[in-house]
């Protein structure tokens, strides 16, 4: 299934080192220990501006799905219908990551089941971030 290429700003650059390491990381406010993702240049719980890198379990849970049959993104089109999850980070279940659940067949996404996350490799040195359900 082709994905796209992740183009790292200056905001997103040390997620994207952290996923080119295998490692998940998200930012924690150093004001009130917060974590938050996507990265933003203030917390989002009391708008500190000093804003560091914490790296996580990888663990999860899937919250719900949906299945996309009918998407118009170009580049998407030939895998459909495909899954799209939305996992909760254990940590911190305000955070949500996205997965495409590969290896499980379109409709039979295990709601409520333990995720842990992968590493997939879309272009030569560049991983991007995926989950499987935990074994
Ligand atoms: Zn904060």
């Amino acid at each position: 299934m082709p994905k796209l290429v992740p183009v790292a700003d200056e905001l997103s650059k040390p997620f994207w080192d952290a996923v080119n390491e295998r490692k998940l990381v998200v930012q924690q406010c150093r004001a009130c220990n917060a974590l938050q993702y996507p990265p933003r240049p203030r917390c989002q719980d009391c708008g500190g501006e000093s804003l560091g890198w914490k790296e996580t379990s990888g663990r999860g849970h899937i919250l719900e799905f949906v299945v996309l049959q009918d998407s118009h993104i170009p580049y998407r089109a030939p895998d459909q219908p495909f899954n799209l999850a939305v996992v909760t980070l254990d940590e911190e279940p305000r955070i949500n990551f996205f997965a495409n659940m590969l290896g499980i067949a379109p409709f039979e996404v295990p709601v409520g089941a333990a995720v842990e996350v992968i590493f997939e490799e879309v272009a030569p040195g560049q991983l991007i971030h995926e989950w499987k359900v935990a074994e």
